[in-house]
Parts: structure tokens; sequence; C-alpha cells
């Protein structure tokens, strides 16, 4: 049968063309088909304790660990667990499956644990077992993963694939990366949320709500995804694929072109020299950093190592790739941000209990204020870690002026506890995401050695739009003169103050607000490191002083449309070598 596109729409995201075949991405993978004549019940119920055996031995070491950390309050969640996987009446359930039903361990203990958890939701209305329901999935989870039948176990067979799911974690998508695969298609997502990050910063092409690819993808379909027109083409003729293998092409083109210069430093036609730095997950991203010219780690996000494990990693661990980074990245800075878990990024309930507003609940400083001691962990990596290469902290979410006090002194508290050097200083800065500390600027700023914005946050709470819900993203505008104003002040504050001002949310990489923010007088810009290149092409060829002129007029405006409106007219008239780029560069608004 010849092949007939089936051409589907969505956001772009992250840009790149790739031309190959679907891994559709499930968290269960089918039970293996087996010939149920050869069944052998003692070796599926041999495989079964096994496999409960080995789910034991990790709970107990995740009980062991949170009890460390937390207390014996915290641990006590994993009892239900551990019990479970000792009940007699389920070791009997499963064992009558396999026997009278020849079913395999897996598909027995599925079989079980779903009619458990379909009775549980049936005969109560209690939170509280309803939440036991949650604990049994989670162990169960635990115990199919061990039988060989959860996705982490088959995330091999997506290397060089198309990865197509509903939605994805940030730590699904990093375990899936280090496959090499060939893009993202997800039916859901929001613009700026951390997995968007992440595949923007691993240069994975990536197109987000694209509504029926669940239904219209198979594993293995051929299928062509092109990030920066945010379209996919599912069973594409050869004619399609010749178009797109162009178009890839182009792309490659130019984008050598930018690479060209990434050696050149950043600085604007009339000598205004600006820090373009990058933004980093995992250590494996300094490299592409340093590939595309970055002066330094303007945002290391620290949260990967404790999502992955689902528990706080330990001080070595940390100290590890902390290290690892500052050596790779010397002699320029890196700046360590603690972790800013809750909100989309939870370890699990153990931690959290559930939030009717995630976003603006326990999250970032409040938690590690709280839970001092997993801060303090994570602080005493750091300062290790400075004394391998030129490390700087910085806190997240900070809302109020009493929060960089008591974290200044849980800092000094650790630094006296190691025996810190005395003659080592390690620079403290803090993320300006929420309004009122853009609001407080004048006062955090006498506290701190920088400020650095979140524009991705302080949008959100500027706007009150869910950065992730994609009902609301034609609401989310990093541009909206509002959210300017406050970047405005936290500038002025900031250099009265003598401190310098960073942006590393992504509007920081976005062509169009990199000249008012560099007329607002921003210092340093941090981004994901494939957007490096074109802002240093853009910085190039603008003038200071005519970003001062883009900048005040965008004040003035009344919205983020009229804002970009007038920067394309600028374009037309004096940059018409820079229209290009900012295509290549731009980030979509839904709202233009
Ligand atoms: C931000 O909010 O702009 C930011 C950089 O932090 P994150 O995206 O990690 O919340
Ligand atoms: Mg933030």
């Amino acid at each position: 049968m010849k092949n007939r596109d089936m051409i589907l729409r969505g956001i772009p995201i992250s840009p790149g063309v790739s031309i190959g075949k679907l891994f559709v991405f499930n968290r269960y993978k089918l039970p293996s088909k087996i010939n149920r004549s050869k069944l052998n019940v003692d070796k599926e119920m041999l495989k079964l304790q096994k496999a409960f055996d080995e789910a034991k031995n990790e709970l107990e070491k995740i009980r062991k660990h949170i009890g460390d950390m937390l207390g014996s309050d915290y641990s006590a969640i994993l009892d239900a667990q551990l019990l479970f996987l000792d009940d007699e009446e389920l070791h009997k359930a499963i064992y009558k499956q396999i026997k009278e039903n020849k079913m395999t361990a897996e598909m027995a203990f599925r079989s079980v644990l779903k009619q458990y958890l379909t009775d549980i939701e049936k005969q109560t209305t209690s939170n509280y077992l309803r939440e036991r329901a949650m604990d049994f999935k989670d162990v169960g989870m635990r115990v199919v993963d061990k039988l060989g039948g959860i996705l982490t176990s088959n995330i091999k067979d997506a290397k060089g694939k198309i990865v197509v799911a509903n939605d994805l974690s940030p730590t699904e998508l990093l375990n899936l990366s280090q496959e090499s695969i060939a893009g993202i298609i997800l039916a859901s997502g929001g613009k700026t949320s951390h997995t968007v990050i992440v595949a923007r910063a691993l240069e994975i092409p990536m197109v987000i709500q694209v509504k029926e690819i669940i239904d219209k993808s198979q594993m293995d379909m051929n299928a062509i995804i092109d990030g920066k027109g945010g379209i996919v083409v599912l069973n594409p003729s050869e004619k399609t694929k010749r178009q797109f293998e162009k178009k890839k092409k182009e792309y490659l083109d130019e984008l050598n072109d930018l690479k060209g210069i990434s050696d050149l430093e950043a600085v604007t036609v009339d000598g205004a020299k600006l820090d373009l730095v990058a933004n980093i997950e995992i250590p494996l991203e300094v490299n592409i950093a340093l590939h595309n010219g970055a002066r330094g780690i303007g945002l290391y996000r620290t949260e990967f190592l404790y999502l992955e494990k689902g528990f706080p990693p330990t001080i070595e661990e940390m100290y590890r790739d902390y290290s690892n980074v500052a050596k790779k990245m010397a002699p320029y800075s890196v700046i360590i941000r603690t972790i800013d878990l809750g909100a989309d990024k939870l370890l699990n309930d153990i931690y959290y209990g559930k939030e009717d507003n995630p976003f603006l609940g326990w999250r970032g400083i409040r938690i590690c204020l709280e839970k001092e001691l997993i801060f303090k962990e994570q602080i005493t990596a750091i300062l290790k870690a400075s004394l391998d290469g030129e490390v700087k902290i910085m806190l997240p979410m900070v809302s109020t002026v009493e929060e960089v006090i008591r974290a200044k002194e849980i800092i000094a508290e650790v630094k006296a506890s190691m025996n810190y050097p005395k003659d080592r200083y390690v620079d403290l800065g803090i993320m300006i995401e929420v309004p009122s500390a853009a609001l407080m600027s004048d006062k955090l700023a006498q506290m701190v050695d920088f400020f650095s914005i979140g524009s991705n946050d302080l949008t959100q709470y500027t706007l009150a739009v869910d950065r992730g819900n994609h009902k609301v993203t034609y609401l989310y505008d990093p541009l909206h003169p509002s959210v300017l104003k406050l970047i405005k002040m936290t500038i002025e504050n900031a250099h009265k103050n003598d401190i310098w001002v960073g942006v590393c949310g992504e509007m920081a990489g976005d062509p169009y607000a990199i000249p008012i923010l560099i007329g607002l007088g921003v210092d340093e810009l941090s981004m994901s490191p494939i957007s490096i290149p074109v802002a240093k092409k853009i910085i190039r060829n603008l003038s200071m002083s005519e970003a001062k002129i883009v900048a005040n007029k965008s004040l003035n405006h009344q919205n983020g449309k009229e804002i970009r409106e007038d920067i394309n007219k600028e374009i037309e008239e004096k940059f018409v070598s820079l229209k290009g780029i900012f295509n290549l560069g731009r980030i979509e608004h839904d709202n233009i």
C-alpha cells in the first residue's frame, strides 16, 4: 500500500527535523506471551518470590534512608508497602492464578493487583484507604519492574527513535535521552514545563500538544518530526520524506553557520559586553554548553538526582556531580541552585502530602528551610565542590527577606561544621521569580551578591497563570509589560546596591526578549545551551543605545503582542540580516 501522509500539528518546542520510527512510550509493557501448556508453575512462583525479595530489599533501603533524613514518622509510611509484600492472601491469590489459569508470574501479579485496587476503589470513600491504594500501586510497580514488565526496563528500545507519549516527567525524559532518541511528540505538555526545558537543553526536536498523536500512532510507524514548524507527519510518502530531508539540511546549515560564532564575545556594536551562560540539569550538558560557547553556568538545576532516585541523594553523590561540573567549566563560574522541589517536581507523597495548589505551596526554599537536614546536606556538597572550581550558591523561590536571613544562617552553620577555609568566599545569590521578591529587591539586594531573574515563574506568578496549563497558555507571556516592569525594578535595585543581575528563565534565550533585557540593563543571560549562538548573533548586531530605546518603548505598551510587532518592524527596517535568526530562535507564543 502506498504511504499517505497524515499531518498533525502541535506547538513547536525544540527545533530540529528527524525522520524515523516511532517509539510509543507506555509506562507498562504488555504481559509477555508464552505457551501456556509449557508453563512451569514452580518456576513462575520462584520468579515471583525473587521479584518480591528484590522489591523488599529496595524498600528496606529506602525506608532506612528516609528514616535517617526525615525521621521515623516518614519512614513508617513505607511499612504498609512492606506489609503488603508479606500478605499471605496476596500470595495465595497469585498462586491460584498461576496454577489454575496458567498465567505467568507477571500476568498473575498484575491481575491480582488490579483486582485488589478495584476492590479498594469500589468499597471505600475513605481518603485514607484510597491513599493506601496508591501505596499498593507504587509497590506493585516496583514488583512489576523486578519481573521485567515496566517500561524502565525496555527504554533501550527507544534508541534512535521518535518518542510518543501523552506527557513525560523531566526524569523520564532524562532517562530516555540516554538512548539518543530522535525526537519527542507529546499529546499534552506545557510550554515552559521542566520537561520542555530539558528537551531544549538536550537539543532533542520536540513538539507538544499534538492532541491526536496517541490515537493515530503505533509502535515502529514511520514518522517525521519538525520541531521548529510544530509538524508531525505519520506514514510519510517518499516525496514528503525528501522535502523534510531538505529542511533538515537547511536547519543544520543554519546551525553550523551560527556555531562559527561560539568563540566570539557577546558584545554589542557599541562595545557593551554581556555574559552569556548556560542552564543545565545534568553534568552531561556541560559539554553541550561549552560547545555552544557558554562562558559559565548561570543556572544548574539540581533536582534531577533527587527525582531520579525518589529520595535525597547522598552528599557524596551530589558532590561528585557538582565537582565534575565545576572542574569542566573552570575557569568560568557555575551557579548551583539549591533544590526547587515541589510544584511539578515532586519526589513523592511521602515528602509532600497532597496540596491543592502546589505551585503556590511547599516549594523550593520553603521545603529547604523546613527540612533543614536535606538543605544542609546539599549545602555541604556545594561547599565541598566550591573548593574544586568557581562555584556560587543560588536560592530558588525566595518570597521574603526572612527566608534569606535564615538560609544565610544555615549556610554559616554548615561552613563552621565542616571547617570551611576562612579565606574562601562563596557568592550567594537569589532567584527573583516571585513578584514579592521583585518588589522587595531594594532590601534583598543588600543581603546577597547577585540576583538571577527566573522569568518562567515570575511570569506565572505575576499574571496568575499556571505555566504548565495549556488552557491558559494564551495568557502566559514573559514579555507582558507587567513582567517587564518588575524586571526593570529588580535591575535598578540591584545596580543601586552594586550587585549584578542575570535572567535565567526561558525568556533569556528568546530573540524578542534579548534587546529588551539588554536595554533594561541586565548583566548576564543564562539560557538553554542551544539558544546561545542565536543570542550571541543578536547581541553582536545590536547597539546598547538601540536596545535602550526598544526597552523603554516596550514598557509603555499594553501587551506582549504590541512589543513583538514593534520589534518586527525594527528588524524589517534596520536588521534585515537578523530576520532568519529571529525565526530560528523564536519561541512561539499562542497569543500572537
Ligand atoms: C524560572 O522560574 O524562570 C526558572 C529559571 O526556574 P525553573 O524554570 O527551574 O522554575
Ligand atoms: Mg523557577
